[in-house]
């Protein structure tokens, strides 16, 4: 059954508003927004409207219990000029992993995929085309039941908007390492994009930017031997140049899109990666021995993100200098060139919208 959508274009465009030199991340939205409500058991027909505020009650469950989990993926321009997406098959996937465990409803295929590329298709304008920009998009789900009390929502909304924004080379970050506070555990909800992952994040994050670091590095709940993620990025741990070490996905990490993709690009070019549980007491005798060359983050937003100094019972371990990267300046600049056609896509993971 095919579906249809609603479409309501906006009669004036904010297009001419947005500096597309000098765009800041995550405030400026795209001229539409698609959404489709979930009611009685099944999702309604869908709606491409001019971004804009929502109305909800306040006691709208999401706000209270956090039934509220989301995506985030990105848009491209090819060769042809014409919008592209990367993976985005992957992000449907997840985003249904995220609503099984959260005891949501899962969305079908048809409907995020043509909410997605319609919507992609229409705002096609807001995709910049500078050197490392992109259209960032964010598909979320909330529970909006009108009711106070702890049970699943029956109702739901689903929403996709579009960020655009520049390149986004985030200078190489200092990383603490957590060993007081819990991302997750097992059991919980760690490899689930949900709101309530990110909330319990902050007050983390605000205390070692307190001692001087950018973001912490997550470790796991039982010992807090073994390195888990840092903020919304899956970590890479290169050790002379050619082995890479890299979590495993044990259920409390997020299963990357970025990360399945570095992994895949990095045995074809005939590099050893090994994804299994890692010991920070590993990690740092690497880098007093030298040889820890590289260590980053990946994630849709950045890609890669570097790290340049990795702070561990008090005492701040410094890796090479960012330009000196031969594994994370190869990934970066391959995953970002197979994302707008300059780089061979060998695994078609390119998706014409
Ligand atoms: C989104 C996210 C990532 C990265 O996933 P990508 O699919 O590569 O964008 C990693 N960790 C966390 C906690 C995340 O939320």
């Amino acid at each position: 059954m095919a579906i249809s959508i609603k479409i309501n274009k906006t009669q004036s465009s904010r297009i001419h508003l947005c500096d597309f030199d000098n765009i800041e991340f995550g405030k400026i939205f795209s001229d539409h927004m698609f959404r489709v409500d979930y009611k009685d058991g099944e999702w309604q027909k869908g709606e491409i409207s001019p971004y804009g505020e929502i109305s909800m009650a306040p006691s709208i469950s999401a706000l209270h219990y956090g039934q509220a989990i989301f995506e985030g993926m990105k848009a491209f321009k090819g060769a042809d000029g014409n919008p592209q997406l990367f993976r985005p098959l992957e992000n449907f996937k997840r985003f249904n992993i995220s609503a099984q465990r959260m005891g949501m409803p899962s969305i079908t295929e048809e409907l995020f995929m043509n909410g997605l590329k319609e919507l992609i298709n229409i705002d096609r304008n807001w995709i910049p085309t500078k050197e490392g920009s992109a259209l960032y998009i964010r598909p979320f789900m909330f529970a909006t039941d009108d009711f106070v009390g702890v049970r699943p929502s029956s109702n739901y909304s689903f929403i996709i908007f579009c960020c655009p924004v520049n390149s986004y080379y985030p200078k190489p970050i200092k990383v603490k390492v957590e060993q007081k506070y819990v991302r997750a555990s097992e059991g919980m909800a760690g490899y689930a994009k949900a709101a309530g992952n990110y909330g319990i994040s902050m007050l983390p994050s605000m205390e070692a930017k307190k001692l001087g670091y950018d973001q912490i590095i997550w470790t796991d709940g039982r010992t807090h031997e073994h390195v888990e993620e840092s903020g919304t990025t899956n970590l890479f741990f290169v050790v002379d140049d050619n082995l890479i070490l890299t979590p495993a996905l044990d259920g409390n990490i997020l299963q990357g899109i970025t990360r399945d993709s570095c992994i895949k690009l990095l045995k074809k070019e005939g590099y050893t990666v090994e994804e299994r549980k890692i010991s920070i007491k590993e990690i740092i005798s690497f880098a007093k021995e030298g040889r820890l060359t590289d260590c980053f983050g990946t994630g849709t937003a950045a890609i890669i993100a570097k790290i340049e100094a990795i702070g561990y019972e008090g005492e701040d371990y410094i890796l090479p200098e960012a330009d000196k990267r031969k594994v994370s300046n190869w990934l970066y600049s391959t995953i970002y060139g197979i994302q707008t056609s300059k780089v061979e896509d060998s695994f078609s993971w390119i998706e014409k919208v």
